[in-house]
């Protein structure tokens, strides 16, 4: 296999070539913008060269043709002169305008004035490989910008990042990305990601579901869609879109550990839905959980109970033992009610000192004996709170439905007003007792 010279390699190469063939003492090639400044690319003998400046040498005033002139109509750098082992006697500059650097062009220097050496007449040949060879090492350094700038975005990403190349052959990860699919970053086979990816999504909790998601759009080169990929207690939200590419296959997978995020959520969703003195559902969580229990109550064709639960003269408690007593009262209340329920009764405070249950049942009588149970729950001891024992009692009104196939907001209502009369007709008629509507 031939190796192809880098475009440095090739300048060093020319200059080499130039001072054999006109037996010059240097040459350099140098890159020189508009304004004079010049960066050495290449010399012959090679040397380290820093950039100077050219603008005042009189380089550029000049008609070069290929003859040499005196060294000393010039003002070469000390840098340049200093290379030469004597005085600069005679130079040569062949332009070689490239685009991004218009003055530039090979130097050539002798300390002795040359005989007429034929081939110095060549090297201007040489000028537009120089240009050419000038403007292929800028665009070179360009491309590494390019893929420089484009790597340390993809590592800056805060995401897992496969990439798929649109000719459906190559492939980019990143760290993030390598560390899931435990292979390293960098470019891939595309072919060779397969085995990784698909290994990820089998690792995940929910991957039956996962795999029925993706299996629908095998071939769909359109799709597009964002799933949460479990993998034990962390969750990433996997984002996967066509992007667009030489070719039809473009594809991007972003993964995003959202794991705290998703445990800030159900957090807030948890304070949202609870009432935070005794941890039970609010009533705006038991209005919404109530539809769940009178759909599948219905399609079970099962009947439905709805208990309220009102502890008495619990302003009394607070009058004399205090608020804070109340709320352990109010505590107490709720977890004896809750030892008495089953686990999927809802339960819920509807206020104050008001609490709310909605059951299935078999029987009407059934509802009946949980009613009873609670109350009896409630009150059967006293409440111990420090070295106090406080006497509590509750009653309780009950609302029944038999089975129903349709289900409205209506049925709830109606329950909770019919429950409601019956509580106030236990209150009225002594307190401390289960009424039935
Ligand atoms: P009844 O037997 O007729 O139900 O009498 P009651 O005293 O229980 O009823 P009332 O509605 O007159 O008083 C309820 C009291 O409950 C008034 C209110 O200050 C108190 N209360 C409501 N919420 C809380 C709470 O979260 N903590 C405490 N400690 N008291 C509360
Ligand atoms: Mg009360
Ligand atoms: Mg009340």
């Amino acid at each position: 296999m031939a190796v192809i010279p880098s475009s440095s390699e090739a300048l060093f190469e020319l200059c080499g070539f130039a001072r054999v063939a006109c037996e010059a003492d240097l040459v350099m090639a140098l890159e020189v913008d508009d304004a004079g400044r010049a960066s050495p690319v290449a010399s012959s003998p090679p040397q380290g060269f820093s950039s100077f400046n050219l603008s005042r040498s009189g380089l550029f005033d000049t008609a070069w043709s290929s003859i040499p002139v005196a060294a000393n109509a010039f003002r070469l750098p000390t840098a340049v002169v200093h290379a030469l082992p004597d005085m600069p006697a005679s130079l040569l500059f062949v332009p070689a305008p490239a685009q991004h650097a218009p003055k530039s062009g090979l130097l050539l220097l002798w300390t002795q004035p040359p005989s007429p050496a034929p081939l110095v007449e060549y090297v201007r040949l040489l000028a537009s490989s120089i240009a050419s060879t000038l403007a292929a090492r800028r665009e070179a350094a360009r491309q590494v910008a390019m893929r420089d700038q484009f790597n340390d975005l993809l590592e800056s990403v805060p995401s897992g990042i496969v990439l798929f190349d649109g000719d459906g052959q190559s492939a980019m990860i990143n760290e993030r990305a390598a560390e899931l699919l435990t292979c390293r970053a960098g470019p891939h086979r595309a072919s060779d990601l397969a085995d990784p990816m698909r290994a990820l999504r089998e690792r995940c909790d929910n991957h039956a579901d996962l795999e029925a998601a993706y299996a629908a759009q095998v071939g769909n080169v359109h799709y597009a869609a964002i799933q949460h990929w479990v993998l034990g207690d962390r969750t990433y939200e996997v984002d996967t879109h066509p992007v667009s590419g030489d070719g039809q296959h473009g594809r991007i997978w972003l993964f995003t550990d959202v794991t705290a995020e998703l445990r800030i959520a159900a957090r807030l969703r948890g304070l949202a839905q609870s009432d935070p003195l005794t941890g039970l559902p609010n009533r705006r969580h038991f209005e919404e959980q109530s539809s769940q229990i009178l759909t599948a109550a219905a399609a079970a064709e099962r009947a439905v109970a709805l208990l309220m639960v009102d502890v008495d003269h619990f302003k009394q408690i607070n009058d004399t033992h205090g608020h804070p007593v109340g709320d352990a009262v109010l505590k107490a209340v709720a977890r004896r009610c809750n030892d008495v329920l089953r686990d999927g009764d809802l339960f819920a405070r509807f206020g104050g000192e008001e609490f709310i249950a909605l059951l299935t049942i078999t029987t009407e009588q059934e509802a009946a004996v949980i009613a009873e149970r609670l109350r009896s729950a409630i009150g059967g001891t006293p409440v111990l709170i420090g070295q106090l024992g406080i006497t509590v009692s509750a009653s309780v009104g009950v609302a029944t439905m038999k089975t129903t196939t349709a289900i409205d907001s209506d049925i709830l209502e109606s329950l909770v007003q019919r429950a409601d009369a019956a509580l106030y007709r236990a209150k009225q008629s002594g307190r401390n007792r289960v009424i039935i509507a």
